[in-house]
């Protein structure tokens, strides 16, 4: 069958696929553990599943406005009062199927053929595609390992070209889990205002901060910064909710509008009982998102010593999100392995532990492994990498 050009090059996400591929070997019988999916591994909070149980009941089964719910829309507003002092209307917010939607549309929406968006590597998988798929290019710049995977404003300065339309920034990351300090963020700032340049501040990790870090936003610095950013966030990470699909994007009026006409050729609506239950994460308690944080620093602290203790893995470690990305050039060096994704193969032929290769995050050599899962798994995972590297040393 010929296919359109535009998704002739495409891959499914590397991450998805790695996921997808443990849970096929446990399948068959294989005792997988999967270190590759973002995912909490939480439950969704008891009071947000009844409430969405509590919708269904009532009748909210139907058709929602394209750009979500007043009342969802309200709750998102309060919360960016609330934690980030940011205020915005209604019209300047919309409510998506997933961040991850909320990314594609933006970009749809915003990008002409041959605009550039800057990405700084290390980046999450979905970037470069979906500016690709709107016509765009990815312009990476290199997030230097040894500057915390962060890029610089005179990196950023140095690769504005005339048609550079937009940069995006992940804080923090996925999968490196680096923070930009206030002062970073400002000086890129002002980069961006000098040049013109649109910021995507994608903050889907804002509640994955550890060691007394806070989150901040870009917009957060200036009135000026607010006006030229378009804010990504969403309840899958924060509160466990990564299938019920709920994400939103706010920032300016036209652009949430287009994205809004968009979504009403495509998704409709996204589904109506998640926005109740995404009603229910904000306005309820978050103790258990104060909880899954607790849960994730303490996992980290314990997986990063274990990590660190194998030969060729080298890793700085970092302050949120819930990846570790060591640099493990010297692990395949000590295996003779071709490279990373060969390495990555045959840690999951033979000892059945998924990581991802850090190739789909445009960092070639490094693994990303999610410690999104229970102390005693990830004990096991840790062991049978140590084995994996004891065996295969050449
Ligand atoms: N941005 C980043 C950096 C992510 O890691 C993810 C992971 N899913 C998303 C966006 C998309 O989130 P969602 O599940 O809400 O689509
Ligand atoms: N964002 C998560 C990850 O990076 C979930 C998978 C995806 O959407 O790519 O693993």
């Amino acid at each position: 069958m010929k296919l359109a050009n535009r998704v002739k090059a495409l891959t499914p996400s590397s991450t998805l696929a790695i996921t997808a591929k443990a849970n096929a070997l446990k399948a068959e019988g294989h005792d997988v553990i999967g270190l590759g999916a973002g995912e909490p591994d939480f439950n969704t909070p008891e009071h947000i599943i009844q409430q969405a149980e509590k919708a269904m009941h009532e009748g909210y089964t139907k058709y929602t406005p394209s750009g979500g719910l007043m009342p969802l829309k309200q709750s998102i507003i309060r919360k960016f009062e609330e934690d980030q002092q940011l205020s915005y209307e209604p019209g300047e917010v919309i409510v998506t199927t997933g961040a991850k939607h909320a990314l594609y549309t933006l970009f749809q929406v915003l990008l002409d053929e041959g605009d550039e968006v800057i990405v700084p590597t290390p980046y999450w998988v979905s970037y470069p595609e979906q500016v690709k798929l709107a016509g765009g290019t990815p312009l990476h710049v290199e997030g230097k390992e040894e500057n915390g995977f962060k890029i610089t404003p005179e990196q950023l300065a140095d690769s504005i070209s005339p048609r550079t339309k937009a940069v995006i920034l992940n804080s923090p990351s996925n999968p490196t889990g680096a923070i930009y300090t206030k002062e970073e963020l400002q000086a890129l700032g002002d980069i961006c205002v000098q040049h013109d340049l649109l910021i995507i501040s994608d903050e889907i990790y804002e509640k994955l901060v550890y060691f007394g870090e806070q989150h901040m936003s870009i917009a957060q610095l200036s009135p000026k910064l607010k006006e030229r950013t378009i804010i990504i966030n969403g309840v899958s990470k924060s509160h466990s909710m990564t299938g019920w699909r709920i994400g939103y994007a706010a920032g300016n009026r036209d652009v949430i509008q287009a994205m809004t006409n968009l979504v009403s050729h495509s998704t409709s609506n996204p589904t109506s009982i998640a926005q109740y239950a995404a009603i229910a994460a904000y306005d309820g308690s978050q103790e258990p998102v104060a909880e899954m944080n607790q849960a994730f620093e303490q996992r980290l602290n314990h997986v990063y010593d274990l990590l660190v203790k194998i030969p060729g893995f080298k890793c700085e470690k970092p302050k949120g999100a819930f990846y570790l990305f060591p640099n493990v050039t010297e692990a395949i060096r000590l295996t003779g392995f071709e490279n990373v994704d060969k390495w990555v193969e045959a840690l999951l032929e033979y000892e059945k532990v998924a990581l991802v290769p850090g190739s789909g995050f445009g960092a070639p050599d490094n693994v990303r492994l999610s410690y999104a899962t229970s102390l005693p798994i990830l004990e096991e995972a840790l062991k049978r990498i140590k084995s994996f590297m004891e065996k295969h040393r050449k």
